[in-house]
């Protein structure tokens, strides 16, 4: 039956939306937009697939105290108003954390449930919110197919070595291990390799995603081999809020010379680190970037630093490096950040063109670099959209 998709993307401050025919293409939705800024100052916007306004209804009020569950039970009528009266044949959720479970995009039964129920404490900030969309969406249209994308699902590819932690092997054997995230941004980029990179784009390639939340995949043969998150989305790179990369005898010193509890710790590591901790300013890059104060700058330098520093890190999982490629928020817009980062890795053959860095040009790499250095665009959304389509065709 033909009618539209609707893929949810619910984050840990933003309920991201898009709508697509579905029998059309999985690149371009009807209608797409999001509420930001949940628990803050949350903000609606939608654009249509013309760019222009989107008509109809207008959306409800927001106020700070408008939660996730509020903004679902809000969305889903207010785009049922925009859909034309046309069908919703399947809805697909980004879900953070598929653990060792899911490999694949999954349909939604009580089980799959039960499992994404299990894995939100490794996802705390996420994964709740999923479990919450799904739900909403069971009650509003209790016999549509929603189907599960997972974040972890593309790094399933990857070698022990990258999996397990030099921990007792009895919690490796209990699931304690590196999963890896942002897979559906790093799935719909190893699917954009062979139109950028033509014969390399099954070569070495790093793929850095960096945004609010930020992480890099090595890959080959277009498949995860490693990345720098880990058990959970808090392994690695400096991120907006998150810490990365920490020695974890600072969460023992935490809690035994300073006596904080495992909420507190939590709230320190997931919300409070990163640029907004470093800086003391926000976790906004763009606005760090222009900031005279020198937390800013500090924060911004150690952003770009440690990023490299995890770039090395990945590179004997894949033996080499062919390409490099920026994508999300920071990766996309931020030609700043992107010359800092490659001004520490000159000494791998890493060399920008500036002028077109600064255009944010595909290639932005020079002609006599040794490692082709590009921009490509994420599109979660156009993963999940796909993994809709997939289902219908097979059932
Ligand atoms: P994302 O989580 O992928 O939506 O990325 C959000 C991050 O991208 C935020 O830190 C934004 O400040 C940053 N960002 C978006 N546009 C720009 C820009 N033009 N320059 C610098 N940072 C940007």
């Amino acid at each position: 039956m033909s009618g539209v998709f609707l893929t949810l993307n619910a984050g840990s401050s933003s309920i991201k939306f898009a709508v697509f025919a579905s029998d059309g293409p999985t690149t371009e939705a009807l209608l797409q937009g999001n509420v930001a800024g949940i628990g803050s100052a949350p903000a609606f916007s939608a654009k249509a697939s013309s760019g222009g306004a989107v008509q109809n209804t207008p959306f409800p009020p927001l106020s700070k105290d408008t939660n996730h569950e509020a903004v679902i039970e809000m969305l889903l009528p207010w785009l049922e108003t925009h859909l034309d009266g046309q069908p919703v044949v399947a809805v697909g959720h980004r879900v953070v954390h598929g653990g060792q479970y899911f490999t694949a995009p999954t349909l939604v039964a009580d089980d799959v449930m039960e499992r994404l129920e299990e894995l939100a404490p490794l996802a705390p900030l996420h994964q709740p919110h999923n479990i919450a969309a799904i739900r909403a969406v069971a009650k509003w249209h209790p016999d549509t197919p929603q189907i599960a994308c997972f974040d972890t699902s593309f790094h399933r590819s990857q070698s022990r070595l990258n999996e397990i932690f030099a921990l007792p092997r009895e919690l490796s054997d209990q699931g304690v291990i590196r999963y890896g995230f942002h897979g559906l941004s790093y799935d719909f980029i190893a699917s954009s390799l062979p139109k950028h990179l033509g014969d390399k784009a099954d070569g070495k390639v790093i793929v850095a995603h960096l945004g609010n939340g930020s992480s890099m995949c090595a890959m080959t043969d277009r498949k995860s081999r490693a990345s720098t998150m880990g058990f959970t989305a808090l392994d690695g790179l400096m991120m907006g809020q998150r810490c990365g990369d920490l020695d974890p005898g600072v969460l023992l010193y935490l809690m035994q010379s300073q006596g904080m509890t495992p909420d507190e710790i939590e709230t320190l590591l997931y919300k409070k680190s990163g640029l907004l901790g470093v800086s003391g300013v926000t976790n906004d890059m763009q606005i760090l970037e222009t900031s005279d104060d020198p937390n800013a700058q500090e924060a911004v330098d150690l952003f770009c630093y440690r990023a490299a520093t995890n770039l090395a890190a990945l590179i004997p999982s894949i033996g080499g490096l062919d390409a490099l490629v920026f994508t999300a928020g920071i990766g996309e817009n931020s030609a700043l950040i992107r010359a800092k980062i490659c001004a520490h890795l000159t000494w791998l053959g890493v060399s920008l063109d500036p002028a077109a860095n600064h255009e944010h040009a595909t290639v932005i790499s020079a002609a006599d670099s040794a490692i082709p250095t590009l921009v490509i665009p994420t599109n979660e959304e156009a993963i999940v959209a796909r993994a809709c389509r997939a289902h219908l065709t097979n059932s």
